[in-house]
């Protein structure tokens, strides 16, 4: 039973006082025992205060990239000791934007997973094709080959999450069909029980990301393989958030 995990990617969005705003209205509404994980991911500069501001409630933070070294002359870059100094527990790793417009690619993916782990955080692992290779038909060998650059076996299984995100629907308002996410998810599934073994795979959370919203977050909830949700937009209004959270809690079976 996987419990699932709510993130909310924040990008380069919200100064501390609106930030502090949103903290508060996620605390205020949240129920603590929904039976979801919820975390945050600010921009760098935010860390510091918003573990203050989650201090005491279930919210998680994490981190929106880092950079493979632990220190070294990389001017602008943040490493994975720094972040763990904050208390952020998570990392984004391989994000869309990062690969479209920051040009990462698998080799360095592959060390900025592993630096995170080694950190003793854990690496949410973003993959997805674009629109041109889902109209060619090539979904499928995309995230194959996106999850083979990055993830093997070496990655302890209780450090990784996988986040597929269909670049075509991040920030697009245009959102995979339940059916389409669950095929990839169910895919990658099958994936990490090659990697792994097919027992570890069923513990690893994969969660969708693209244009999720209050209005469609109960239906992709609802699939067997999907295990919660890389949330940009909506992670910025709290009560969005909070109705995804909601959705996600309603599709935990009753145990
Ligand atoms: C994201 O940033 O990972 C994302 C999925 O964005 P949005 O929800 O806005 O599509």
């Amino acid at each position: 039973m996987r419990t699932p995990l709510i993130a909310g990617n924040w990008k380069m969005h919200d100064t501390l006082s609106e930030a502090r705003s949103l903290v508060t209205g996620l605390v205020e509404g949240l129920d603590a025992a929904c039976g979801v994980e919820v975390l945050i991911c600010p921009a760098f500069q935010l860390l510091f205060p918003m573990a203050k501001a989650i201090a005491d409630t279930p919210i998680q933070m994490g981190a929106q990239n880092a950079h493979e070294a632990t220190h070294g002359a990389f001017t602008g870059e943040v490493s994975v000791p720094m972040i763990a100094e904050t208390g952020a527990t998570q990392v984004i790793i391989g994000h869309s934007e990062r690969r479209h417009v920051f040009g990462e690619k698998g080799d360095q993916l592959n060390k900025k997973v592993r630096a995170v782990v080694s950190g003793g955080l854990t690496a949410i692992y973003c993959v997805g094709e674009t629109l041109e290779e889902r109209e060619a038909g090539k979904t499928k060998d995309v995230v194959r080959r996106q999850m083979d650059e990055v993830v093997g076996s070496d990655v302890p299984a209780d450090k990784l999450v996988i986040a597929y995100e269909p670049v075509w629907a991040i920030g697009t308002g245009k959102t995979a069909t339940p059916q389409q996410a669950q095929e990839v998810h169910a895919f990658l599934r099958g994936q990490l029980a090659e990697i792994y073994d097919a027992t570890t795979a069923e513990t690893i959370r994969i969660l969708y990301g693209g244009s999720v919203k209050p209005g469609n977050a109960a239906d992709l909830m609802g699939q067997s393989d999907i295990d919660g949700a890389l949330v940009g937009g909506a992670s910025l209004v709290a009560a969005d958030f909070l109705a995804i959270i909601a959705a996600a809690a309603a599709a935990v079976p009753a145990s």
